[in-house]
């Protein structure tokens, strides 16, 4: 059954050589909005892996912008909250925020500052893990808030960029690995 749900997100997913420049195969998840069942397959595998394993979370904090698609309806499953991490400058009242590395130059992310509690147990969901920069900083802005990361879960894991050895000691969980 877990395996059949892979294989239907699988399915969805397509790969764009070239996206968003040259050599780079770009990873579209939009099949999996537009088939129910696929979608339904997504939070079904994470509801699963975070009830067997994170039974304690309070809180899923979602980054900016496909964790959005896939967050809240997980949250919904779970009967928890939903909360954004989201670029600069899009988000009202005061902020934390956090600066990480990209490619060339950097970037900011940020969370309004009553978004998460102190102590609070919290999952990050994302769409895909490269090379991990941006759980990373996502992470830091937790510590920052003194949240406590249970773990990552992602739809996509690319395997050759080793995201997951950045990311270590927290884990991350992922529906596919390419
Ligand atoms: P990282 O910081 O791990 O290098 O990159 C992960 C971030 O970039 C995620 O927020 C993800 O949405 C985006 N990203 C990078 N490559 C792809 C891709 O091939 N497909 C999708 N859907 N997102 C990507």
């Amino acid at each position: 059954d877990t395996e059949l749900k892979r294989q239907l997100v699988h399915r969805h997913i397509r790969p764009f050589p070239d996206f968003p420049k040259k050599g780079i195969m770009f990873r579209d998840i939009c099949p999996i909005l537009k088939e129910p069942a696929a979608l339904a397959a997504v939070i079904d595998l994470f509801e699963e892996h975070a009830r067997k394993n994170y039974e304690k979370v309070e809180l899923i904090v979602g980054l900016d912008a496909r964790g959005f698609l896939f967050g809240p309806l997980l949250a919904q499953r779970l009967g928890i909250g939903f909360v954004l991490i989201r670029k600069k400058g899009k988000l009202p009242g005061a902020t934390v925020s956090v600066v990480y590395d990209l490619e060339y130059g950097t970037a900011e992310m940020e969370i309004q500052e009553d978004g998460v509690a102190p102590g609070q147990k919290v999952l990050l969901i994302d769409d895909l893990l490269a090379t991990g920069g941006t759980l990373l900083a996502a992470c830091e802005l937790m510590r920052k808030q003194q949240a406590e990361v249970l773990g990552c879960m992602v739809i996509i894991e690319l395997k050759e960029l080793n995201g997951i050895e950045k990311l270590k000691p927290l884990s991350v969980y992922s529906l596919l690995e390419y």
